[in-house]
Formats: structure tokens, C-alpha cells, sequence
């Protein structure tokens, strides 16, 4: 799952853990677990290397994940 943590207001850290036992995975980026608009609103969105995000949904391995002793 996703953990999303701020601290102050400011400093945010966006990591994926395990939903087994809330061990980090890894960290992410604010860019893998954004989705696209609708496509009614005018607003396309890009990644760091410029490309379009046009993923609907956060990725199901995001969603649900279990660290190497909990798989
Ligand atoms: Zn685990």
C-alpha cells in the first residue's frame, strides 16, 4: 500500500509498503501514484522526463504489496 507522510509543512515522503507488516518496499514519487484527469477537465499531466501520465488508477502493485517475507 501507499504510505503518505508529511512532516512540518512541507517535507512529504510517499512510500510503498508492505500490507502485511507496514514494512517499506520502496519510495515513490508523487508521479507514480498520480492518475490522470478527466478528460473534461484541460489539464494534462507529465512526468519527469516530460512524457504524459495518462494512467486512471494507481497501479494494483502499489495498491497491494508484500515485502520479501511477507510474499
Ligand atoms: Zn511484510
Amino acid at each position: 500500500m501507499i504510505r503518505l507522510e508529511i512532516k512540518g509543512n512541507k517535507e512529504q515522503t510517499i512510500t510503498n509498503v508492505c500490507n502485511e507488516c507496514g514494512r517499506k518496499i520502496k519510495d515513490l514519487e508523487l508521479q507514480d501514484i498520480v492518475v490522470a484527469p478527466k478528460p473534461d477537465m484541460s489539464l494534462t499531466l507529465h512526468d519527469s522526463e516530460g512524457k504524459d501520465i495518462t494512467r486512471t488508477e494507481i497501479d494494483e502493485d502499489l495498491k497491494v504489496s508484500k515485502c520479501v517475507n511477507c510474499a
